[in-house]
């Protein structure tokens, strides 16, 4: 990261920005925006080898105006208490954005998980949760955990399975932690929820005319160029989906380097050679390689996907980049002056705190499922189904004629998980966005950026949960 200016306090900077478009009480401003605790922990790891390893990681929880707190938990070797207390804030103001009830935390582990044995990783994985659960930092009902940067459902099992030895908790632990594996209590389409959330996104900020004619640019993702900076869980499903939508995907950067194709990268192809290569696209052979990773940042594209890590765009390198769309779907992934220099050259920045909710969106689901301990659509399926096809043959009937078969067979289908959690993570992100834009819209349009309405919509948002709860009158 180049910029002297730390992770909170760029995300301050955003939250100032909006505040100041806002007549709520300066000190319960200054509330909302404090992290409200941090819990700081190192622990012994005995490596395969039998040398012994201490290992730092820290659980942020930002905002308690609603509970549970909610957030990602990483592996990663940048992390630190400032990083961790600034993506907890970015959690809270993403969950009122996108309407789900919680408050927002973080948690991070200290390592490069490349360096560690699958041993290892889940000795460090339990050990953690085992720290959180003593300290009253996790539960269904009080802190939630989910994947992010390096961590998946793996993790997400094991931090289930050691919560639930150690706690009181026996009815409703699958609540605990989200994103977990299917049998145990996984919801469909939590995996590639925040990558299909970053597609729905940038589809709905494609849809308005006015929007991208200022660009240049026609509606709808057909044909767009698109550059994606890390191909892991969030950027490689957002690529999949932008690429079935229609969109050609040019150029990919990953840890150990970029490559391009102006006639469009083959997702599969290239996800087996990450496969057999630790994950990199260094030596790729179907597409040029680009001397730095960080080159694939200013290529000339239609939209830039950063899905890595924050700070990627900064003061050193806005001014090279030649994206008219950025999409965080990372998370902080412009620095407050980078982000402020785009607005300036009108480019339109689709701000983190929107963008990759998808998978608070989806983890929300599925906390529900634990609590409701119900797989969405058991009840109504086979009813919705029954009611659908009575109704098509009455139309049969009516009309004297048939429908084509395999149309019949489609209308009749009841919805199951998948198509629920689907369908309403979709109508989240369109809402949201909608709600954004007006927003921006009724502060003159032109004259704040997205983030800064997004920002706003949250300060509103969460400045109605204290007012009713009569803290601040
Ligand atoms: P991931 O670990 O699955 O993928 C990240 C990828 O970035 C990896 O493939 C890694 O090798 C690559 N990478 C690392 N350093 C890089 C560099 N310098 N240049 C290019 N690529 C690099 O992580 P993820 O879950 O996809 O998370 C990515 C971002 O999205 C993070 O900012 C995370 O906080 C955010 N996010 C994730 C989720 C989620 O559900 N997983 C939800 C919201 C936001």
């Amino acid at each position: 990261m180049t910029s002297p200016i730390s992770f909170v306090a760029q995300v301050n900077a955003f939250f100032d920005r909006a505040a100041e478009h806002s007549d709520h009480d300066r000190t319960l401003l200054a509330q909302i925006r404090r992290c409200n605790s941090l819990y700081y922990m190192s622990f012994p790891l005995r490596r395969d080898n039998g040398e012994i390893e201490v290992i730092e990681a820290w659980r942020a929880e930002h905002s308690h105006h609603k509970t549970p707190t909610k957030g990602g938990f990483r592996y990663s070797d940048a992390a630190c208490a400032d990083e961790v207390m600034a993506l907890a804030a970015l959690m809270t103001y993403k969950c009122a954005i996108v309407n789900v009830p919680f408050g927002g935390a973080k948690g991070a582990v200290k390592i490069n998980r490349r360096s560690y044995s699958v041993g290892e990783l889940e000795r460090i994985t339990r050990r953690y949760t085992y720290e959180l659960t003593q300290k009253n930092f996790i539960g269904p009902g009080i802190d939630v955990p989910a994947p992010d940067y390096g961590t998946g459902m793996r993790e997400m099992a094991w931090m289930y399975d050691t919560y639930k030895a150690l706690s009181d908790e026996k009815l409703d632990a699958y609540a605990c932690v989200t994103g977990k594996p299917l049998a145990q209590g996984g919801v469909r389409g939590r995996t590639e929820a925040t990558g299909r959330g970053v597609f729905f996104g940038i589809r709905e900020a494609l849809s308005i005319e006015d929007d991208m004619q200022r660009l240049g640019l026609s509606t709808g993702i057909e044909g767009k160029t698109v550059v994606v900076q890390g191909f892991g869980n969030v950027g490689s499903h957002a690529a999949r989906y932008l690429v079935e939508g229609g969109a050609k995907l040019i150029a990919v950067a990953e840890y150990d380097g970029a490559i391009h194709d102006p006639d469009g990268i083959d997702i599969d192809r290239l996800q087996a050679y990450r496969k057999e290569n630790r994950g990199g696209v260094s030596g790729y052979p179907d597409a040029r390689a680009l001397d730095h990773t960080t080159d694939a940042l200013t290529l000339p594209c239609d939209i830039l996907i950063p899905a890595a890590l924050e700070a990627a765009i900064h003061e050193g390198n806005v001014g090279d980049v030649q994206a008219k769309i950025v999409a965080e779907a990372a998370n902080g992934p412009l620095t407050a002056a980078a982000s402020q220099a785009l607005f300036e050259r009108g480019v339109l920045v689709i701000p983190d705190t929107f963008l990759n909710a998808g998978g608070v969106v989806v983890s929300y689901f599925e906390w529900v499922k634990n609590l409701a301990h119900v797989r969405f659509g058991r009840l109504q399926k086979r009813w919705e189904s029954q009611t659908h096809r009575a109704l098509l043959e009455a139309i049969e009937t009516m009309s004297d004629s048939r429908f084509d078969r395999a149309m019949f067979e489609r209308f009749i289908q009841g919805p199951g998980e998948r198509d629920l959690v689907d369908a309403g993570l979709e109508d989240t992100m369109a809402t949201a966005y909608q709600a954004v834009r007006e927003l921006k819209m009724q502060h003159g349009g032109a004259d704040i950026d997205l983030r800064t309405a997004a920002f706003m919509h949250a300060i509103d948002k969460i400045v109605v949960t204290y007012e009713n709860m009569g803290i601040f009158p």
